[in-house]
């Protein structure tokens, strides 16, 4: 990807105890349990992939950068993020630890669907091709990760939305759903995971 006109991720950080709010602990089950498929995971050269939302009173808590190798996250492993700013491609975020780079996308969606309090973003290759290949709402093709182009392009398949799943082909296996509940948006996602 050329670098010209490519706005670089910010992430404004403010060091802070482990967020708390109701659902949290749902979360993380879920969370650790995605792990456990390998949904949310590390790749071969040591970057994270995967990263799950829900919405808050105040913005909403994410799993943290750099935690894909850990297999039983706890509430430590989160961040609150309170604001972004698609223009300017900055998060704004609480917590122990930095929110994931991919908090913009997930920000697109609760900004464009005021139904959706959750959200998961995983890597997969077999449900990522096989969306592909079904023409499944689908991020524009250019649309590369962590940009405010991604961020737009998933605000306009979101709006208006209570549940919501897309591929993201110019996110190498990004797949990403949404829904009422952490369980809704998961859901979504098993349904594509183990095709019935
Ligand atoms: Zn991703």
């Amino acid at each position: 990807m050329p670098d010209e006109g490519y706005i670089k991720f910010r992430c404004l950080h403010t060091p802070g105890p482990a967020p708390a709010c109701a659902g949290l602990d749902a979360l993380i089950r879920i969370r650790n349990r995605l792990h456990g498929l390998g949904l949310i995971g590390v790749l071969p050269d040591g970057i994270g992939f995967g990263n799950i939302s829900l919405r808050t009173g105040d913005g909403f808590v994410i799993s943290a950068s750099a935690t894909g190798h850990i297999a039983l996250a706890t509430a430590g492993h989160f961040s609150l993020v309170e604001r972004c700013d698609i223009g300017s491609n900055t998060v704004r975020c609480r917590g122990p630890l930095a929110a994931s780079s991919e908090s913009m996308t997930h920000w697109a969606v609760y900004q464009a669907a005021p139904l959706i309090r959750s959200v998961i973003h995983v890597h997969d290759r077999r449900i990522w091709s096989r969306m592909l290949e079904k023409g499944d709402p689908c991020t524009e093709p250019e649309a590369a990760f962590g940009t405010p182009e991604l961020a737009r392009s998933v605000m306009r398949l979101a709006r208006g939305r209570s549940s919501l799943i897309l591929a993201m082909p110019g996110h190498e296996d990004g797949v990403m759903t949404g829904g009422e509940t952490t369980d809704a948006a998961l859901e979504l996602l098993l349904g594509c995971f183990n095709p019935g």
